[in-house]
């Protein structure tokens, strides 16, 4: 049974608002075809099959010519939502869209929340929840792994391997319970060698998926990158220069970014934000104090902190002072770059190369020795999940932490089974498991957590 809700007639513009060549309204609900046809001169739509194109006029109430319109009918459950769609197209006109609307709803249908198709999607079963999510991902995907991350779960992949892992332990919960059921009698139907080996499976899995998070918040996110160093070391030209425009203002007195410049660029496929930063060294001028402390807080959200140091003018003894003063965060990498390689004597390279091993030479403004450091970039970046292919990368918080529940509970199985504890403990903790996997895809949802993901979808999704 469908609940009722659904019952009604959604209608939304589903295009992005403002002027363009086209807009599509559209409309999902039993009367989507119905309401439609109303509005519409050309053939009678509720006589017409699924999967059709039809041109034809939209008429105001009055009978008057809004716009020359093309159709696209859908009878469910051939469609995204499963129920009878409709897509209208007009022309990209903030007005024609606003009276197309209007008309709509003035015969019943009801504007559409945020990613209420969608969820419609979800709750007729055309997919599940990890898949809707995709669909956002999917809309939001702007790199060639993001896209392909997310075209992945919108397609079931990751649903498929959770639902195998659910439905293996469910079998054995089953069993579990029966036990329980029998009482007092010391029965065991479940056999207790055959669930470790399966937790085990199970486990090495879910640590595969929760290890992947990493991987996938990077190519959800992106790198954050944080630019650090002492006023003309040569940031904002290195910035310049990684992000191949003008973006940053270069400047010869010290001190001039004050104000955070930031960009992405994607390196093989990975996306990196380049965060370029006001300096590091301790002043007395209010304003450059300010973005003193702002470097801080930047440095200490960072995926990898790269501090640039002027080979012309530093002296190792600064520079290790500045690496030790840095508060980079434990997770995050730390790349050493010495900059202004044209114009340095080869004997203070020698020395610097000498006291810091892993340093990267190179010179911004001429742009020499950037594509060593965009493999350095890329290194940082742990890849092995990338490499296997089509193999699962989670992307979602939300689907982390519940693994995280997952294993956390699938660990306390282990342990009552290894430690003889009674069935209705073990039972428990496999039910927790059970419902933390179920919660990924919506086997096990809320109403609260449908809305909390839902809204984050834009109108007419
Ligand atoms: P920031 O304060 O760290 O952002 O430094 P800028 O990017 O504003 O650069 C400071 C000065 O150093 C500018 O005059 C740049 O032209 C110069 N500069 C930057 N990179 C290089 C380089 O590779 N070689 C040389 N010779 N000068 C550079
Ligand atoms: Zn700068």
């Amino acid at each position: 049974m469908l609940p009722t809700a659904l019952s009604d007639t959604i209608v939304a513009l589903s295009t992005p608002p403002g002027a363009g060549a086209i807009a599509v309204v559209r409309l999902s609900g039993p009367r989507a075809i119905e309401l439609a046809n109303g509005v519409f001169r050309g053939k009678n739509l509720t006589e017409q099959p699924g999967n059709t194109l039809h041109y034809g006029t939209l008429r105001t109430d009055t009978g008057e010519v809004l716009d020359e319109v093309v159709v696209g009918l859908f009878r469910g459950p051939h469609s995204y939502t499963r129920e009878d769609v409709v897509e209208i197209s007009t022309h990209g006109s903030d007005y024609i869209v606003r009276e197309l609307l209007a008309l709509l709803v003035r015969r019943g249908a009801r504007l559409a929340e945020p990613g209420e198709f969608t969820k419609r999607a979800f709750l007729s079963g055309a997919f599940d929840l990890a898949q809707a999510e995709a669909v956002a991902d999917l809309i939001a995907a702007d790199s060639a792994l993001q896209h392909r991350v997310a075209l992945n779960q919108m397609r079931g992949g990751f649903s498929q391997e959770l639902k195998e892992l659910r439905q293996q332990l469910i079998d054995f919960a089953a069993l579990l319970e029966l036990e329980l059921d029998f009482g007092e009698e010391d029965v065991e139907f479940a056999d207790r060698s055959g669930l470790l080996r399966l937790l085990t499976h199970v486990q090495t899995v879910v640590q595969r998926l929760l290890r992947s998070f990493e991987l996938g918040n990077v190519i959800k996110n992106g790198v954050t990158t944080v630019i650090a160093g002492r006023p003309n070391a040569g940031k904002s030209t290195l910035l310049n220069a990684l992000l191949n425009e003008e973006r940053a203002i270069v400047s010869a007195i010290p001190g001039t970014t004050r104000d955070f410049i930031e960009d992405e660029v994607s390196l093989d496929g990975i996306k990196f934000r380049f965060v370029d930063t006001a300096g590091l060294r301790e002043t007395t001028d209010e304003v450059e104090a300010i973005g003193v402390q702002r470097t801080r807080q930047r440095v200490e959200q960072a995926s990898v902190v790269l501090y640039l140091f002027d080979l012309i003018t530093a002296s190792p003894a600064e520079v290790a002072a500045d690496i030790a003063a840095l508060p980079v965060p434990g997770s995050a990498r730390l790349l050493l770059v010495a900059n202004k390689l044209d114009q340095a004597p080869p004997a203070s390279v020698a020395i610097f190369q000498q006291q810091f091993p892993d340093l990267l030479l190179l010179a911004a403004a001429p742009r020499t020795g950037l594509d060593e450091l965009r493999q350095h970039l890329l290194a940082t970046v742990r890849r092995e999940g990338l490499d296997a292919g089509s193999a699962t990368i989670v992307t979602n918080l939300r689907h982390a932490r519940s693994l995280e529940v997952a294993a956390q509970a699938l660990e306390a199985v282990q342990l009552g089974l290894n430690t003889g504890a009674g069935t209705e403990l073990v039972a428990a903790d496999l039910r927790q498991a059970l419902r933390a996997l179920g919660e990924i895809t919506g086997d096990i949802s809320s109403d609260d957590l449908l809305s909390s993901i839902f809204t984050r979808f834009c109108i007419g999704k």
